[in-house]
This record gives structure tokens, sequence and C-alpha cells, in this order.
């Protein structure tokens, strides 16, 4: 495998560590600053085919010559943190099989320290370390976007479970047991009730003709009925799973991020009043459920923060 560029002699003045986000639309890389926050990043969209080629010249790009000591990688799920690899469902060239990610970076920078984690999980290490959910160890994340997808910080730590996919809370059922299918094979998740397309879809079969979840938002903030249904339906749904996660993990604060989260008051308003009606117990008397601060890199920065663990 091609080694990092050695580049200009006595151009580098120590080692640097890189943050690597594989996404299903796009890869981001860049160096992660003294603070322990990525630099502006490249990206590139993800290539149909040959992705890790892909991944290797954006490290190597990024190092820019520099040797390289660690490597944090956040990557779209779902991920084999014992295997070291990961088989994103919306990278059709590793979902079947999977890839052995840290072990090809492993090679392509030897001696380096390799971390990953599912992006879930990024993105709420990140909120937890530089976003909305700083100085609280315990919370929930979760990005509501073309997909669900979440993670759970407990006593500081992200939870990973047996394979690294804890807290992945788009597959918790939540209103009907006998709703849609879901690309998990089960039925009802609250993906398939309160995700952008998703919920875009059951707007459309009740009679709206707008196109995606952005003018559905935009239409619900304008009092169009189909599309404040929509986005109730969805709101609900995900403010019902945050309070029943919040009751089995006892977090006080939820943080939610991700494109179709940004849908404002008509999905914002039913998910606190769902938050209020479920979160009774007394342990969960101010709960709280914020917006996420860090916005879509957020997963690039939560795979900056796995190199930078103390505890590591
Ligand atoms: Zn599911």
């Amino acid at each position: 495998m091609t080694q990092a560029k050695t580049g200009e002699p006595a151009a580098s003045t120590g080692f640097v560590r890189l943050a690597l986000d594989i996404g299903g639309t796009k890869l981001a890389a860049a160096v992660i600053e003294p603070d322990g926050r990525p630099a502006e990043p490249i990206r590139v969209p993800t290539p149909p085919s040959d992705v890790w080629a892909a991944c290797r010249d954006l490290l190597t790009e990024v190092a820019a010559g520099q040797p390289v000591d660690a490597v944090g990688i956040s990557s779209a799920g779902p991920v084999d943190l014992p295997a070291g690899s990961v088989a994103p469902i919306n990278i059709p060239e590793w979902a079947a099989d999977g890839f052995p990610i840290v072990a090809a970076i492993e090679n392509h920078v030897p001696g380096a320290r390799v971390r990953l984690a599912g992006d879930g999980v990024c993105a709420v290490l990140a909120e937890h370390r530089f976003g909305a959910a700083r100085g609280e160890p315990n919370c929930i994340g979760m990005v509501v976007s073309t997909g669900i997808g979440g993670g759970i910080i407990l006593n500081g730590r992200p939870v990973t479970g047996r394979t690294g996919n804890a807290g992945h809370l788009g597959h918790v059922v939540v209103v009907d047991p006998d709703g849609d299918p879901c690309t998990c094979g089960g039925r009802g998740c609250v993906e398939t009730v309160a995700s952008g397309p998703h919920s875009v879809r059951w707007a459309q079969a009740h009679g709206w003709t707008g196109a995606d979840g952005k003018q559905l938002a935009e239409d619900a903030r304008t009092g169009h009925p189909v599309a404040l249904a929509a986005l109730e339906r969805a709101g609900r749904a995900v403010g019902s799973v945050l309070a029943s996660v919040a009751a089995t993990v006892d977090a006080p604060l939820a943080v939610v991020g991700g494109g179709f989260s940004l849908s404002g008051a008509p999905l914002w308003d039913p998910l606190l009043a769902a938050v209020a009606e479920h979160a009774g117990l007394s342990f969960l008397h101010g709960f709280r459920v914020v917006p996420a601060e860090l916005g879509s890199g957020s997963s690039l920065i939560g795979a900056a923060c796995l190199v930078d663990d103390p505890t590591d």
C-alpha cells in the first residue's frame, strides 16, 4: 500500500493526528488541531467504487507529508469494532461483506494509533466535548436526517456495546409495531416515521405535492395542514423515543441534530410536547432535549475526539 509522502525536507515539525469521516455521499478528512478539533477538512464525494483508494488519498493529502501518529475514523454504520471493519448500508461496495478499515489504515500509516466509531456515536461525542452537551457526562444524541442514527454517552464515555453499534436509536419501534417496513428488516421503527424521506412520503400519500424535507418544513411553517401533520407525527415519534431512551439509560439531556431536525417549531413543538408527556418518572424531571450545535461536521469532530481520549 502507498505510504504517506515524506514531503519536503524540514517541512515536518512533528507527528500529526488525522480525522476521517466516511459517509454514503461524502468523505471528509482533516488534521486534528492541538485543541482537539479538526482543522478545515477536505471533502470529496464518496465514489461508487474503490472507496478505500479515495480514503487513502484523502488521508495522504491532508497529512501533507507529515508523519501521522493517530487516526480517528467516523463511519456510517453498521460498524464492527472488534473486527475493525465497517459495512455501511449506503456504500454498496462495502455493505455486503464489510471493509477492514482499521487494518487498511494501520498498513497505510504504520505505527499510527487507529480508532473507529460509528457516525452516530461520533456526533454525540462531538456535542459532548464541544457542543450542546458540553459538561454533561450522561447524554443521548440523535441524528434525524435521511435515516435516523444516534449514540449514547454515559459517565463521560461513549457506550459501544458488543459490536460498537449501541445507541442506534433509529430502530427503536415507537408508535406502531405493525407500521411500515424498515431497512433493518423490522417494522414501525422511528426511522420509518420521522426521517426526512419517510416524512415526505407520508405527506405525499396524504395529498401534499412537494418533493423534499426542506420544502416540507417550509410548507409547515406557512401552515400547510398536511405538512404540519407530517412534522407533528415525526416530532412526536422522536420525542417519544428520546423520553423512552432517557428512562432506559437515566440521561438528563438529549441532543438532536441532522438536516431534518432543522425543520423548526412544526417539528420541535410536538417533539417537546411528547417528551413532556412521556418523561414522567421522577429521575427524568428536568430532562431536556436541545438542538445540536455543531452541524453537519459533527461526525468528523467526533472522529477527532476518538484519538484524543485521555483514558484510552
Ligand atoms: Zn428499523
